[in-house]
């Protein structure tokens, strides 16, 4: 393949704005799918994708196009997630491109993560080619959303293209400004081989398969590489390229964008952001790489078998390799036992992360309340970071705590003002300042603390601005708090997987809370179980679980067998995510109860 007629290009937008369904359009008009093998956002090939209607992994497929110059052009288009807390799949996906382009919704204009999105594209010095999208909608407004890119962007928005990913209008003129205005990679067929690894994926046939992006030097089956980072080497059995399923080719040059399969015996050993070279002629140094990630949120992961231990780091091992921003150590818990402690991007990542343990590896697990990462500095001079309530150390060796604290940015209509400061300033946010993006929307800027944002900000803003209001967040700082340790006891032990530092003025309300919330949510069980709160020795609320009648199943008496079988399958179906704690039963959103209070 000709260096000059590949062009390699992301899709980047705010979340819902129609990157994938854009997608669709595109390898649907170069026929690279057919029609029978086509579905709605189908490179949303996972099944958790599919069900919640959102992208979490990055994915790329070859598309071939003749230009208006009647040549052939290869292009390879990376669509990306555009929840906040996928933004390293973008990042990394932008690395291995010369362009982006940037899906504006006509009716909603530029939100939160289009300007995080383009931000990131601009650092990446990509060419980035303004649609404005669904311009079917009634309530379109291209003329508005191109003064918005403009004056808010910074962006020439005078030819965007304006598109609509239902009608299929402006999909052609699309493919031809991909190739008339993203310029061709540059690279060196002659040079050492430097490739990029920009995502991976276990295979349960092939092994380990690095997505690369070729910059210098060419690829062929047999070629022995080396992983720069871990010095690795291996040899390639299997090369080509994404239609969008592997189809193998015979080799991948300078500019090229595919996938590569060898005889690599760890997973491990493919480390995204790596660099692949020749074993034989090396090149002398590997590329810049990724800046890495750091998790904002951790957790502890639990099998629910203890004897499943094992699978779960095989798993978590495998899913690591598909997924860079995560992150695990083993840690013990009185109660829970062995299992990992996970850093996240966000609760949405430790969510997704979560189901696909569960799904894909068929695993039960118990998941932590998640915490951010504070910083405690003791009266000996020490400072620690502590991401697990329950590692907090005596309150008499700790001089102060800093939390981590973020800049967030609300995109809202202007009605909506005074409620996006109220709810800002209920979570201990502090505003930093305001800015028209046009008549009646503005940008408003807070400094606000990232456990606040965690537990249910972005539910209280989007239902109090009727959905409109969009959010961006980078971590900013580290501030001191006025933070304590609360501690519930089941049944008078305490239990340290229930352990969450919380702020001191909210302590003793968010202890009530907690333990009534709790008593909700634990079953009753034979005997009756007290749930305490307390804050260092001191309890702060106490709730009682009953004691459960022994009639309770006496009482389906007769011919109502079906209904004392419901009654029986309902119980075996909450047990599935139960683990006994000492002798109490606890069910799994327990342990989340701490996100579910006000
Ligand atoms: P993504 O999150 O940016 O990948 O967005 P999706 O491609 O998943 O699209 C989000 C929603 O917008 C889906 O319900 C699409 O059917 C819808 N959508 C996408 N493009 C258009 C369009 O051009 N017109 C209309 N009316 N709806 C669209
Ligand atoms: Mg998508």
């Amino acid at each position: 393949m000709d260096t000059k007629k590949i062009r390699n290009f992301s899709i980047i937008a705010h979340i819902d704005h129609g990157k994938s369904t854009i997608a669709d359009r595109l390898i649907e008009y170069t026929g690279t799918l057919s029609k029978r093998e086509m579905s709605a956002q189908v490179l949303d090939n996972m099944d958790l994708e599919r069900e919640r209607g959102i992208t979490i992994k990055a994915q790329t497929v070859r598309l071939d196009y003749r230009g208006k110059d009647g040549e052939m052009y290869c292009l390879n288009l990376i669509d990306t997630p555009g929840h906040v807390d996928f933004t390293y799949e973008v990042s990394r996906s932008l690395a291995a491109c010369e362009g982006a382009l940037l899906i504006v919704d006509a009716a909603q204009g530029v939100e939160a993560q289009t300007l995080a999105n383009v931000y990131m594209a601009l650092e990446h010095d990509l060419e980035i080619i303004p649609v404005i999208n669904k311009i079917d909608l009634p309530s379109a407004d291209p003329d508005r959303v191109k003064q918005e890119i403009e004056d808010v962007i910074g962006l020439d928005a005078s030819d965007a293209i304006l598109a609509s990913a239902k009608t299929g209008q402006g999909i052609e003129e699309i493919l031809d400004a991909i190739v008339e205005r993203i310029p061709a990679p540059a690279g060196d067929r002659a040079k050492p081989l430097q490739a990029l690894i920009f995502d991976s994926y276990f295979d349960a046939y092939k092994g380990a398969i690095a997505h690369i992006r070729v910059m210098d030097g060419e690829i062929k089956k047999g070629s022995q590489l080396k992983l720069m980072a871990t010095g690795k080497t291996f040899e390639v059995t299997e090369l080509g390229c994404f239609r969008p399923a592997l189809m193998e080719l015979q080799s991948l040059g300078p500019g090229a964008v595919g996938y590569v399969a060898g005889s690599l015996k760890q997973v491990a050993d493919v480390r995204v952001g790596d660099t692949i070279t020749s074993a034989l002629k090396p090149a002398p140094e590997p590329l810049p790489g990724y800046r890495g990630v750091t998790p904002m949120v951790y957790c502890g992961l639990y099998p629910v078998d203890s004897a499943d231990y094992d699978n779960l780091k095989d798993a978590l091992e495998k899913l690591q390799l598909n997924d860079a921003a995560l992150v695990f150590e083993p840690e013990t818990s009185i109660a829970l036992g062995f299992g990992y402690r996970c850093g996240f991007l966000g609760l949405l990542h430790m969510d997704v992360i979560q189901e696909r343990l569960e799904r894909e590896y068929n695993l039960k697990l118990i998941t932590t309340a998640p915490s951010v990462i504070y910083h405690v500095h003791k009266t000996d001079g020490e400072m620690i970071a502590v991401d697990n309530p329950s590692d907090l150390p005596d309150p008499t060796t700790i001089q102060y705590i800093e939390e981590p604290y973020v800049k967030a940015t609300v995109i809202v209509p202007n009605d909506f003002v005074g409620a996006v400061m109220e709810i800002s300033q209920n979570k201990r946010g502090e505003f930093k300042g305001m800015d028209y993006l046009d008549v009646n929307r503005v940008m408003i800027v807070y400094h606000i603390p990232l456990s606040e944002i965690i537990y249910d900000y972005f539910d209280k803003l989007k239902s109090s601005t009727r959905g409109y209001a969009s959010l961006d967040y980078e971590l900013a700082d580290y501030q001191q708090a006025k933070l304590v340790k609360l501690d519930i006891l089941l049944n008078g032990e305490p239990v340290d997987a229930l352990s969450t530092i919380v702020h001191t003025d909210s302590a003793a309300a968010r202890g009530r809370q907690l333990a009534a919330k709790l008593k909700e949510i634990i079953p009753q069980q034979m005997f009756e179980i007290p749930i305490q709160a307390a804050i260092g020795n001191k309890i702060i609320a106490r709730e009682n679980v009953r004691a459960m009648r022994k009639d309770v199943l006496a009482k389906c008496y007769g011919g109502d067998i079906s209904r004392k079988r419901k009654l029986l399958e309902k119980q075996k179906e909450g047990k599935k995510r139960m683990k006994s704690v000492g002798r109490v039963e606890v069910p799994q959103e327990a342990f989340m109860a701490i996100l579910k209070i006000d």
